[in-house]
């Protein structure tokens, strides 16, 4: 069991600006945004990262993955484009641990990243 900075915006320990919750997906916008528009979409249930998940857990994934789409649709940025990105550990750049996909939207990225 992680408890991070995100187990405490899912308990509204802390304060976030969420754009999105479902009974096993929260939403909301990352305080450090590297685009017009980021928000990170989060499993409720804490896997500290991406090696913790096994096979019993790609529906979960695969419901953060359709809700980040849906709402990037849904704000009108389907033709335009947008990027979901999950980072894990040091090398990937992970820094809160309780996994997350970042929605980045609202301007041309570059590729490949830093
Ligand atoms: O993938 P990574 O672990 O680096 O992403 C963590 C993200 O969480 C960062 O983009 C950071 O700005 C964000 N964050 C946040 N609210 C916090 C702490 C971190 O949105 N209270």
């Amino acid at each position: 069991m992680t408890d991070t900075l995100f187990a405490k915006i899912i308990r509204r320990e802390i304060p976030a600006d969420i754009v999105y919750e479902d009974d096993e997906v929260l939403a909301f916008r990352d305080i450090n945004p590297q685009a017009p528009v980021h928000v990170l979409f989060i499993p409720k249930r804490p896997f500290a990262t991406l090696n913790d998940l096994g096979d019993d857990d790609a529906t979960l994934v695969g419901k953060l993955v359709v809700a980040a789409v849906r709402w990037a649709k849904a704000q009108g940025f389907a033709q335009d484009g947008y990027r979901v990105v999950m980072n894990c550990n040091r090398d990937g750049g992970q820094t809160v641990f309780h996994i997350h996909l970042h929605l980045l939207a609202g301007r041309a990225l570059h590729w490949p990243p830093g």
